[in-house]
């Protein structure tokens, strides 16, 4: 099998984003959460803590609906759900 780096791979997704956000995580839950592993485990960059809002800005739109976020909160506080259909990402051929 022919191997593929991520940024190739990457560039086999097409992504067709809904306007509201598939991932809602807890608010209150992200202020209190130590490690804030979402960070650090998302291959896409989606989650990004804000020191001047006090929150966790959530780039939906560059989710790859790994499911990497959802075992990483080990709160639980993270409401994931598939896009919608007709919205989030399809694979490319090649
Ligand atoms: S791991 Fe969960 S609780 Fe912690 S910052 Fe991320 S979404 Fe919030
Ligand atoms: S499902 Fe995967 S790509 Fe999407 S936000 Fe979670 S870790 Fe990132």
């Amino acid at each position: 099998m022919e191997y593929k780096s991520t940024d190739e791979k990457l560039q086999t997704v097409k992504s067709s984003p809904d306007i509201v956000s598939h991932l809602v995580p807890n608010t209150e839950d992200c202020r209190k959460c130590e490690n804030k592993s979402c960070q650090y485990v998302c291959p896409a960059g989606v989650y990004e803590w804000t020191d001047w809002d006090n929150r966790m800005l959530v780039k939906f739109e560059n989710c790859l609906e790994c499911g990497a976020c959802r075992v990483a909160c080990d709160k639980q506080s993270l409401v994931w759900k598939y896009p919608k259909s007709g919205y989030g990402i399809t694979y490319k051929q090649g």
